[in-house]
């Protein structure tokens, strides 16, 4: 029994995976979106017990879910809402404008971290999934040799992630002339269409299909035992509860979380040996969660108030975003609709992506930076850090 800690950079998160879980072969082949088992909070118990709890249903929360099911009880707890109530929201062409919605019903909330950046996290089932530009690579080869994971369980597990939610993209006039911009340039060689993350221009996968339909983390939810598994949405998780005893470390017990109605309720690990909570919360949820439930820094939670469970100096420490440069340029004629497609990976350690056809006078003034609604068709080029 013990408390798990996902990693939430996005290079690695399916290592994540790869790490912990054997890969299955079968599927239920039932719609996530039918299954009766992701239900509102309001439905749950005050005090159920189950093998796994997982906070967050986010892109790591459901994979992690959907896997550990197979052999045993696994609880899910989404703090907000469902991306199938509104499929539109998640069609390629609705990218921007479900990106920058932060309306309370929304699956995006903005925040300014303390040094000023404006910037943006999921709360949805899914997470990340149903927000992102939806660039799919797989992790570099170096860092599954790094982590001593093993090669072969990476690439079925890569497999069984891309069965559900990654397409060949289409390359249209845009992406077709930003990659032989990028081979003009010498972003070289030219390695065609493929998942690995590779120095050169390259043709990546996308979790849009041929029909701009976004495929999320939550699709993967396909693959659950329906029997073993419960998905509870507006599931907000408080704290972690611990149980102590002297000379020994502490020992993860449940959950507390509140539902829509401001209800609280319990999840309890069974007793069992295999039994573990996973924070899956994404990258700022995670140690925001371990703060308020006593493990940190004990000088910071005293000074708050928390009873400190566990002295951890590095939780909530640390923490850098991804630099990004972005290029928008007005296009006077209508462009064809695309997103991450076309790649430049250069050996100074950032990516080159591309965007276009978004319509940025659709955006509200209030959602839209200075000026860029008048952009009727746009050409984006972005630059970011690898
Ligand atoms: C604008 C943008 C574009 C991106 N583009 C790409 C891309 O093209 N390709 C790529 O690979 N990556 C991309 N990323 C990054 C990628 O989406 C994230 O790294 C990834 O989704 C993180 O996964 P995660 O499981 O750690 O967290 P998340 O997916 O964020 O999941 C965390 C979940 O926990 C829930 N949660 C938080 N707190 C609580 C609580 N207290 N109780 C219950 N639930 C809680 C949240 O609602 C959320 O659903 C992008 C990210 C952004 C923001």
């Amino acid at each position: 029994m013990g408390l798990r800690y996902a990693w939430s950079s996005w290079r690695v998160l399916l290592l994540v995976f790869v790490a912990e879980f054997a890969f299955h072969g079968f599927t239920y082949g039932e719609k996530a979106s039918n299954y009766n088992f992701i239900q509102e909070a309001t439905s749950a118990p005050i005090v159920s017990f189950y093998d796994y709890i997982i906070i967050g249903g986010g892109t790591a929360g459901c994979l992690l879910a959907a896997t550990l099911s197979r052999n045993a009880t696994v609880l899910v707890l989404e703090r907000e809402g469902s991306p199938y109530v509104n499929k539109t929201k998640i069609r390629i062409e609705n990218t921007l404008s479900t990106l920058t919605d932060t309306s309370p019903d929304s699956f995006s909330e903005a925040f300014i971290s303390e040094d000023g950046v404006v910037n943006i996290r999921p709360r949805v089932l899914g997470g990340g999934t149903v927000i992102n530009a939806g660039f799919y690579s797989r992790a570099e080869t170096f860092f599954l040799k790094q982590n001593g994971l093993d090669e072969a369980l990476a690439k079925d597990s890569y497999e069984w992630v891309e069965r559900k939610l990654v397409s060949k993209p289409v390359v249209l006039q845009w992406q077709s002339a930003v990659k032989d911009g990028l081979l003009e340039v010498g972003v070289l060689p030219y390695n065609g269409f493929t998942y690995d993350h590779i120095i050169g221009t390259k043709i990546g996968g996308s979790i849009f299909d041929e029909n701009g339909n976004r495929h999320t983390a939550a699709d993967l939810l396909e693959y659950a035992d329906p029997n073993s598994i419960k998905v509870y949405l507006h599931a907000v998780v408080q704290k972690i509860t611990f149980t102590t005893k002297v000379g020994l470390r502490p020992k993860a017990q449940g959950v507390i979380f509140y539902d829509a109605q401001g209800v609280r309720h319990m999840a309890l690990l069974k007793n069992g040996s295999m039994s573990e909570i996973v924070s899956s919360a994404g990258a700022i949820g995670s140690p925001q969660l371990l703060l308020l439930s006593g493990i940190g820094p004990a000088l910071q939670l005293e000074a708050l108030g928390i009873k400190v469970v566990l002295n951890q100096a590095i939780v909530g420490q640390g923490m850098a975003d991804n630099p990004l440069n972005g290029l928008i340029i007005p296009s006077p004629v209508p462009v064809e609709l695309s997103l991450v497609t076309s790649v430049g990976i250069t050996k100074f350690g950032y990516d080159i992506e591309f965007a276009s056809g978004f319509d940025f006078s659709a955006l509200s003034i209030a959602q839209s930076p200075a000026n860029f609604n008048q952009i009727l068709h746009a050409l984006i080029i972005l630059l970011i850090e690898s």
